[in-house]
């Protein structure tokens, strides 16, 4: 049995807000009792530390780790349509399986690296698709990160394209992997005819799974749904059968007021990431404000969840004006929230019986730290910089600050060649 006891610290509860000192104790995958005997046990010296449930990023795409720094010849794109065409669209058709697993394999080393011990990722690679979500399952499991995948079904590339993203995510929902689980992917409504909204909705239904989407992120899904069934498209969603509690919908940045009521009267988490949002130009999503079911993700820009909070408490600032205070400690914790929604488990908390899923920070901080101005705390000193060991399910896979299990510089070095090859086939 792999035990470790963990010496010293803060345990940083964030629901509702909490700070204790204390020792911890994993054994197996759980947090357990002190009290508990066990034969052998490695110790953790966690003095000046924070320990904090392991931080969940819930939106992003792994197949885009490959385009830090990527320029492409060709008049820059004007609009999110645009963005989306010429760098997005040509990225993910030029991915094989070679390419796919170093993305997920470099995003899932940056995830941990950042405190993220659970991805939601959101995937497409139209020319490898059968098989997709177990490359990028082996990549994550040498890692060793918690992790939801679904494949981004879309008639971008007609029908037998759409066919086969349904197929992959009914597939891969049949995978027994106690920390790899899938989900029913769909890339956005505005890219997907009615028959394969129909089908994704029922292929979800029809296994219990959750639905996993883009919607209403640029002014394309709404201005389709006009066009095409002359009506709001939430609302069309909602009639497709594609929004219920069981339904996570990244963005929506582009709703109005009854949108917005109607996600809250169904019970749907929505996923904000309002760096991706700024960068894209689509504007900031101001429906979500006051939203309880937001969880933070990244949507790729990298894979720093502390990095993505504090972004979305200054765009909030920006949008309501300096008499409004964000609250950094309920968004942390949303993620925590939605990843007990989604699992049925007890993430989110320290105490014995959860998931052994906890992101140790080294944060020594010059000024005063409690339960009363953590928030502060989150939003003005901690970050990812201080990360310094990450476990999942018990097992440590960040110890201070070295990955466990994997060679860093040689996976690099091999990502910086497959880099180079996947950037001259797109230009
Ligand atoms: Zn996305």
């Amino acid at each position: 049995m792999h035990a470790t006891l963990l010496i010293g610290g803060t345990l940083v509860e964030l629901s509702p807000p909490r700070l204790v000192r204390a020792d911890l104790l994993i054994a197996r995958d759980r947090i357990v009792d002190l009290s508990t005997e066990i034969p052998t046990t490695s110790t953790l010296d966690c003095s000046g530390c924070l320990i904090v449930p392991g931080l969940v990023l819930g939106h992003t795409h792994l197949y885009s780790s490959l385009a830090t720094g990527l320029s492409l010849p060709g008049p820059a794109p004007t609009t999110f349509k645009e963005i989306l065409e010429r760098i997005w669209w040509r990225l993910d058709q030029a991915l094989d399986e070679r390419s796919l697993r170093t993305s997920a394999l470099i995003g899932g080393m940056a995830a941990v690296r950042a405190g993220v011990t659970t991805i939601v990722d959101h995937h497409e690679s139209p020319n490898f698709i059968d098989g997709s979500l177990d490359v990028i399952a082996d990549a994550l499991r040498e890692v060793g990160v918690r992790a939801y995948l679904s494949y981004g079904t879309t008639d971008r590339h007609g029908p037998a394209g759409a066919q086969a993203g349904l197929r992959e995510n009914e597939r891969f929902l049949g995978t027994t992997d106690p920390l790899i689980k899938g989900m029913v992917g769909l890339h956005a409504p505005f890219t997907a005819s009615d028959q394969t909204l129909a089908a994704t909705a029922d292929l979800a239904s029809k296994k219990g799974a959750w639905l996993h989407f883009h919607a209403a992120e640029g002014p394309d899904d709404q201005q389709a749904a006009q066009e095409r069934w002359g009506t709001r498209l939430l609302p069309k969603l909602d009639q497709l059968g594609l929004l219920g509690p069981h339904t996570l919908l990244a963005h929506g940045v582009d709703l109005d007021a009854s949108e917005r009521d109607l996600l809250q009267a169904r019970g749907s988490w929505v996923t904000h990431q309002p760096r991706s949002n700024q960068n894209n130009g689509v504007g900031y999503a101001h429906r979500l404000l006051g939203l309880e079911q937001v969880a933070l993700g990244t949507d790729g820009i990298d894979q720093d969840v502390m990095a993505e909070l504090k972004a979305a408490c200054w765009a909030a600032r920006a949008h309501t004006g300096p008499a409004i205070w964000p609250d950094p400690i309920g968004r942390l914790s949303a993620g925590h929230q939605l990843l007990q929604a989604l699992s049925g488990d007890t993430f989110g908390s320290l105490t014995p019986g959860s998931p052994g899923d906890l992101t140790v920070f080294q944060y020594d901080p010059a000024t005063p730290l409690s339960a009363n101005n953590l928030g502060g705390h989150l939003l003005f000193g901690l970050g990812s910089q201080h990360v310094r060991d990450v476990f999942v399910a018990g097992r440590p896979l960040l110890r201070n600050r070295r990955l466990v299990g994997l060679d860093e510089r040689a996976t690099h070095a091999q990502a910086l060649e497959i880099a180079a090859q996947l950037w001259r086939k797109l230009s």
